[in-house]
């Protein structure tokens, strides 16, 4: 474990937020940013991502299964977005989703896109890429960082809190897109809420940092990206109260792999963040 200083601003001044697992999340006083203090060193992470490579004997429980209903939510959101004007055009469109998981993501956006869109999946659990594959998608692993393609989109949903230096991230993915290029992004609006209305569990160590709509918004204009629409949805984990959402909840207590959380009106239910950006210039040159 190593201690580290607030990736978004560089200082090193913070305080405890809250802990969980015997790990500690800390605030960023001059910026805000929520993140985990200290947190493995980047010879771990790299080695615990490796390992979830080659790790193909993984039980299907730890890496669960393709969610039918996920695909319903991500179609929603696609229209809320508006892609159906980019999937009507004559051109073709490349489009790259990172950790694509099982592709729930991929496969909306194939049968949304149809002809126009040609996407693939990155995702580095062996397991969830040879599922995604059975379900014939083109997903595939390889280092972003030696990656020569361009794409004219590149998504990456519930990615951020797992990236050790999320700036730098970023800004490979915003190089990797064509001129005109797009970002779509779905993170957490976490980092001004108070701990006490923070959604639990944070996941700690998985999860290594918590951002704000404020904070990605400039980090994603500092790295030459416009901000085209931004849309905050009720968190999948808080349902609206009806008596069949209470049975539902029921049922997820009693079933094991399941969580129940019985939060029909938490305080902040409406965090879950997605934002689509357009790259309007090369100069990503300032972030590190
Ligand atoms: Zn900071």
């Amino acid at each position: 474990m190593i201690e580290v200083d607030c990736y978004n601003c560089k200082s090193s001044n913070h305080e405890f937020y809250d802990s969980e697992n015997g790990h500690t999340i800390v605030k960023c006083i001059q910026c805000g940013l929520l993140f985990l203090n200290p947190r493995p060193g980047d010879e771990e992470i790299s080695r615990v991502s490796k390992s979830r490579v080659y790790k193909a004997d993984e039980l299907p429980k730890v890496t669960g299964t393709f969610k039918e209903d996920l695909k319903e939510i991500y179609l929603s959101r696609l229209n809320d977005f508006n892609y159906a004007i980019m999937f009507n055009q004559k051109k073709r469109f490349t489009w790259l989703d990172i950790n694509c998981g099982h592709g729930e993501f991929v496969e909306t956006v194939s049968t949304l896109g149809d002809k126009q869109i040609d996407i693939i999946g990155l995702e580095p659990n062996v397991r969830k890429l040879e599922q995604a594959r059975e379900r014939g998608m083109d997903v595939r692993f390889f280092d972003l960082s030696t990656h020569q393609e361009k794409y004219d989109v590149i998504s990456a949903l519930n990615v951020y809190s797992h990236l050790p230096n999320p700036p730098k991230d970023i800004a490979r993915w915003c190089e990797m897109l064509n001129e005109g290029g797009e970002l779509l992004l779905q993170t957490g609006d976490t980092a001004e809420l108070a701990a006490e209305h923070h959604h639990k569990p944070y996941s700690l160590p998985d999860h290594l940092s918590f951002t704000s709509k404020k904070l990605l918004i400039e980090l994603l204009e500092k790295l030459g990206m416009k901000v085209i629409q931004v849309e905050k949805y009720r968190l999948s984990q808080y349902p609206i109260f009806s008596y069949l959402e209470l049975l539902k909840e029921i049922a997820r207590f009693f079933l094991p792999g399941h969580v129940a959380t019985f939060k029909f009106s938490p305080e902040h239910p409406d965090t879950d963040m997605w934002i689509r950006a357009k790259k309007i210039s090369n100069n990503t040159s300032s972030i590190e």
